[in-house]
């Protein structure tokens, strides 16, 4: 209940480090007389933006649920010990990490939790949960918002590898002068090589930057190269590749008709983020 959340403890340490982002670390922690087991998102108000990162997060999470969706147990905003501002976010704790170390294993430096291969089936079922997310956040929650940093460290995995989207540090609320905008519409938005080419000169948050976002997700999914190691643009191989693995999970693959910005968010599924792999691909 909110009282027992007002007065619940959280427990963790240093030496639970579980990741760290652009402006803050998290580590593994235990809430409660219980004990649950959640990962706690300190911001590190050092740097800018972070504030502002934690008032959008908690903005655009409150009041929306989705199962695909990171659960936030609680937010916390006092003073420390020492007197400084202190501000962390506390959600359910997902055991399987983040899809960016299942798709990059090589680079996991820690033996504990080496991720193996994705199977194909599995590759789906997460583009699928990313794309209801979507879905659900563009056109079905109260407030429709987009994500704005879509990218493989953001989508976590649970213990079965559902997918749950999180990071709501950049995301804003749509189709509404809200407190929100005000103060945060500024500024490049998004990671290098996900976000939507437009937000580099200064274009506004939309559902189509989120949908170019998770063309380059899925897209890196099955072909298993970083957008930034620019190998997809041009390369007939991956046409090749899509055609010769995916070709019975794709309705019409010779449709490369959906431009970047007209497809709609409605509906999407695998035929649909598939012709979004090969739009993308062959730009
Ligand atoms: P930032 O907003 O600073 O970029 P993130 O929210 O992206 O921080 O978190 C950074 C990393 O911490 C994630 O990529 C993930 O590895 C880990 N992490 C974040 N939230 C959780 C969680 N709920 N369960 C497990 N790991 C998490």
């Amino acid at each position: 209940s909110y009282e027992e959340l007002r007065t619940a403890t959280c427990e963790f340490s240093s030496s639970n480090l579980i990741g760290s982002g652009n402006f803050s670390s998290v580590f593994k922690g235990f809430l409660g007389p219980e004990s649950k087991v959640v990962a706690v998102k300190v911001l590190n108000l050092q740097k800018h933006g972070a504030a502002k990162s934690f008032m959008s997060e908690c903005e655009a999470l409150k009041g929306i649920r989705h199962r695909n969706l990171v659960k936030l147990v609680t937010a916390c905003s006092s003073i420390d010990f020492k007197g400084n501002d202190f501000k962390a976010l506390v959600y359910e704790f997902m055991p399987n990490g983040n899809l960016d170390s299942w798709l990059h294993p090589e680079e996991v430096r820690s033996s504990e939790n080496h991720p193996r291969p994705l199977k194909l089936s599995e590759r789906l079922s997460i583009a699928i949960d990313v794309a209801s997310v979507l879905d659900y956040i563009h056109s079905q929650c109260f407030d429709p918002i987009a994500h704005c940093d879509l990218k493989p460290s953001n989508v976590l995995l649970d213990n079965d590898l559902t997918a749950h989207v999180s990071d709501f540090g950049l995301a804003r609320i749509l189709d509404q002068e809200s407190f929100i905008n005000q103060f945060s519409s500024t500024g490049v938005r998004g990671t290098i090589g996900y976000a939507a080419p437009e937000y580099g000169m200064g274009g506004k948050p939309s559902r189509e930057g989120d949908l170019y976002s998770f063309g380059v997700l899925v897209l890196e999914m099955f072909v298993g190269k970083r957008p930034t190691d620019k190998l997809f643009v041009g390369d007939l191989t991956l046409r090749s590749y899509v055609e010769s693995e995916l070709s019975e999970h794709v309705l019409d693959i010779t449709d490369v008709s959906i431009l970047h910005g007209e497809v709609s968010n409605k509906n999407i599924n695998v035929a649909e983020c598939l012709k979004m792999v090969f739009h993308v691909g062959i730009r």
